[in-house]
């Protein structure tokens, strides 16, 4: 397919007048071509008031929690001196931090302003104009926009029926263009995980030349002992490379701090196309403190995966049909349900994510949350019987 550049919609020279005190009209720039293919990034909407007056975001799949009291008191100390200079590009104590937890070189970290950065780093250094990126479809909707800014072409090879990865598929996907594999695990937005044996499977039919990025932002949260681990499969293979946020377990997603783990020749390529002076210093402070919180953190992260359980059976019970999830959050595949099932949320004050005609997302917060949720579902349920 080829793809026809832009045509300048109006006045090609710019020359149109500038409306009675208003701002000169725009110019007719030369766009890269194929943004007007881009779709915008929806983020979760912020909750609807609900009964009493009370709202509850579980759009985004946020942490609950306020930061660990360590990371709050680190923060405050260090904010006067933060402001006024740039952070260290480097940020050695980060990457010292996260090789000694890794056992990797600190050479093999790359960071950036959330791991959504990191993975158009990794768009812009290993894809050409025209190449490929695949990934699972329905998965982490930055994927596809990140592909077409840098001018790659996505390439969404649909989930299966239980809505995981379809890693045969996914191979048999991989051409001569192709530059990145995305694999989500466990995937945004169903929660399920690919096992072991299938990983190393797709590892076998994938050629080496293609880099394979294990997007691990909810690994804190999976519990499936069948779950192959990033940082083994990194350490097996030369072309995997694992992507780790702050955002999700660490409850840091305000403060932008996500990286890669990649050998050495892949993370000085990232470098060279990260963006300068992206990740603050505050955020790198707050990652040193949080990896020095890490007893602190297990324990909310144990409690969510507890509120996990009780969410699911709950929507279990209501009949919504859950997917078993090894994330933060729950999917209902409830296809053209999906909009009364959201709107019955927004009635109980929770705004959840909404794919229309696919299924909902809800991330699971703290009890009183995650109760106004079944409160939802047990509505849905009366108003069906
Ligand atoms: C939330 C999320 C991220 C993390 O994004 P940050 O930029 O680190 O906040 C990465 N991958 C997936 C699949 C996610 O859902």
């Amino acid at each position: 397919m080829t793809v026809q550049p832009e045509q300048p919609t109006s006045d090609p020279r710019g020359t149109e007048s500038a409306p009675e005190g208003g701002p000169a009209a725009a110019p007719a720039h030369r766009f890269r071509p194929g943004l007007d293919r881009i779709a915008a990034y929806r983020a979760g909407k912020p909750a609807p008031l609900g009964p009493g007056g009370r709202s509850f975001k579980l759009s985004s799949n946020e942490s609950p929690y306020p930061p660990l009291a360590s990371v709050a008191r680190g923060l405050a100390e260090v904010l006067p001196a933060s402001l006024a200079r740039y952070p260290s590009i480097a940020a050695p104590e980060v990457a010292a931090a996260l090789a000694a937890r890794f056992e990797v070189g600190p050479e093999s970290i790359v960071l950036g302003a959330g791991s959504v950065e990191v993975a158009a780093q990794m768009i812009h250094a290993l894809t050409a104009p025209g190449d490929e990126v695949v990934f699972a479809w329905r998965s982490f909707e930055a994927y596809p926009i990140l592909a077409r800014a840098a001018g790659a072409v996505p390439v969404e090879v649909p989930l299966d029926a239980d809505a995981r990865h379809d890693l045969p598929a996914m191979a048999a996907a991989v051409t001569e263009r192709t530059g990145i594999v995305f694999v989500c695990n466990p995937n945004n937005p169903t929660g399920t995980v690919v096992s072991r044996a299938e990983l190393e499977e797709f590892m076998a039919a994938v050629p080496e030349r293609v880099l394979v990025v294990i997007d691990e932002a909810y690994v804190h949260f999976d519990r499936d002992p069948g779950s192959p681990s990033g940082i083994e499969f990194f350490r097996r293979y030369p072309n995997v490379a694992v992507l780790h946020t702050f955002s999700k377990a660490y409850g840091l997603a305000g403060l932008r701090i996500g990286y890669a783990i990649a050998r050495p020749t892949v993370a000085e390529v990232l470098r060279k196309v990260a963006l300068p002076f992206g990740v603050s210093r505050l955020a790198q402070e707050a990652a040193v403190l949080s990896l020095d919180a890490e007893a602190d953190l297990d324990e909310r992260v144990d409690e969510l995966v507890r509120e996990r359980s009780r969410l699911f059976d709950g929507l279990l019970a209501a009949g919504l049909g859950p997917v078993p999830s090894q994330a933060n959050f729950v999917w209902l595949p409830a296809g053209d349900e999906s909009g009364r099932i959201a709107e019955a949320l927004e009635r109980h004050g929770v705004s959840a994510r909404c794919f229309p005609g696919e299924g909902v997302r809800v991330t699971v917060g703290l009890p009183e949350e995650n109760d106004a949720v079944l409160a939802a579902a047990a509505e849905l349920v009366a108003a069906i019987v």
